[in-house]
């Protein structure tokens, strides 16, 4: 038996990240996402691990997002026992999410059982004592510190510039012909975007697993997005209106905060009111200030500009309590709510788009990827009506798409990373963390620059790697 590559989630998809590399009769698994979408659906695939956990050997993690570390404590819960490698970055990011997820959990159960007892509920996948067995597991190593794994296996983390703390993972193992690497880009960032420093290069390698989130789409400039982002609150200010925000508490939030500070400082934009209505994203800066070894230039400068915070000014108050949350719903005037979860899949967001997406002078305001039947996607998609919390809401106010957000390279961008490689050595390159549209133009984008063979991955088959 050769070594395997092998897929069960963000295969044909974009979320639920679980790739395996099978070699010398040990398996070791890169992230261990949660599926996003309709609720059965991903409930049934997040509920039932798709490989026997106990007899998997490592974990290696990309970074703390939701998609790519959700899953960790059910893997754990159903007997998981072995290290999970990660930059000490992303495993403060993933304690927050999965503990923030195993509370929304149990909220969500108890809200939808009071709503009617009778209709059949998911309860929680995981509580908070799944979680802390989860993060036991964790072994932390910071960028370029060499790992062994099992088999022989060698693998290295390098900065991804996707999030603090991001990854992509080279690893060296034994193949039937000889020593080869393979790199899992995990997900890929962007130049030019603040606080986080750009994708270190992508070193050669035999192979590369790639994400193609936006395989199909083209990005405008990082550098407009200040602007972009001051026309918006402005043209809905002018008409009495509120701004809301679905954003990842962790990274988007931070960079929106940046960007409103310089937006402030500068008059761009009128003096209201901007709440951060997530608990988790007051964390989330607290473990910016911890790891200044991921900042990128810019930040380390606005530290210097803003005498110490650039994530605190005077109009920005943080909520964290729920009563005061609920009270934002009074706010008759304009003002900026920023709330998560980014993909409106759950917490304090949803009850701030129930309130207000029926007025037609509010902006809801997208600056992430959502994925298909989340519905953050039926908003962005601009539904006439969007069901929240199981009722129906005619969607009124006006929706603004601002990509420059994105933390994903776009087609171009990932164009360049791979020819950028050694293209003689790259024998070839596996597409996954995509819908279809997305893996079909980037595999064309890739083979018209000279990459030898690309794969899109289909779930669960089975890729030898030579
Ligand atoms: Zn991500
Ligand atoms: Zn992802």
């Amino acid at each position: 038996m050769g070594v395997i590559l092998q897929s069960f989630g963000a295969a044909g998809e974009v979320t639920g990240s679980k790739h395996m590399l099978k070699t010398g009769g040990k398996k070791i698994l890169v992230d261990c996402g949660m599926f996003q979408g309709r609720r059965a659906e991903s409930d049934a695939k997040n509920r039932e691990i798709p490989f026997d956990p106990e007899t998997l050997d490592a974990v290696v993690l990309t970074h703390g997002h939701f998609d790519h570390c959700g899953n960790l404590p059910t893997l754990v819960k159903q007997g998981y026992t072995g290290n999970i490698y990660a930059t000490s970055a992303t495993r403060d990011i993933a304690n927050l999410v999965l503990m923030d997820s195993a509370h929304i959990m149990a909220k969500d159960y108890e809200w939808l059982q009071k709503k009617d007892p009778k209709k059949a509920v998911f309860p929680p996948l995981f509580d908070e004592r799944d979680v802390l067995a989860a993060l036991e597991r964790f072994v932390t190593l910071g960028f370029h510190r060499r790992f062994d794994l099992p088999a022989g296996v060698q693998a290295e983390f390098y900065n991804s510039g996707h999030i603090l703390g991001s990854a992509f993972a080279k690893m060296g193992f034994d193949a039937p012909a000889g020593r080869r690497e393979i790199i899992f880009t995990g997900d890929i960032g962007r130049r030019g975007m603040p606080i986080i420093p750009a994708p270190e290069p992508f070193p050669s390698a035999d192979y590369l697993v790639c994400e193609s989130t936006y395989g199909n789409r083209l990005h405008e400039p990082v550098n407009d997005s200040q602007r972009q982002l001051a026309d918006v609150i402005n043209e809905t200010v002018k008409k009495g209106g509120k701004i809301i925000i679905p954003a990842f508490a962790i990274g988007r939030t931070q960079e929106l905060i940046y960007f409103l500070h310089l937006l402030k400082d500068d008059n761009l934009i009128p003096d209201l009111d901007i709440f951060v209505d997530s608990p988790m994203a007051v964390n989330a800066t607290s473990i910016f200030r911890v790891h200044p070894e991921c900042y990128g230039e810019e930040i380390h400068r606005a530290f210097l500009d803003h005498h110490e915070n650039p994530f605190g000014f005077s109009k920005l108050t943080y909520v964290t309590d729920a009563e005061a949350s609920k009270k934002l719903n009074e706010r008759k005037d304009p003002c900026i709510i920023i709330s998560s979860s980014g993909m409106c899949e759950g917490g304090r967001i949803l009850h701030h788009l129930k309130n207000n997406i029926g007025n037609p002078a509010n902006t809801v305001l997208v600056v992430g990827f959502m994925a298909a039947n989340t519905l953050g996607r039926m908003i962005a998609d601009r539904l006439p009506v969007v069901r929240i919390f199981g009722d129906s809401y005619p969607l009124k106010s006006r929706v603004k798409i601002l990509n420059t957000f994105s933390g994903h390279a776009d087609y171009e961008d990932i164009r360049s990373y791979v020819k950028a490689m050694d293209l003689k050595r790259l024998k070839k390159v596996f597409l996954v963390h995509g819908e279809t549209a997305a893996l079909a133009n980037l595999k064309q984008v890739l083979l018209g620059s000279g990459v030898a063979a690309v794969e899109i991955v289909e779930p669960g088959r089975e890729y030898e790697l030579a």
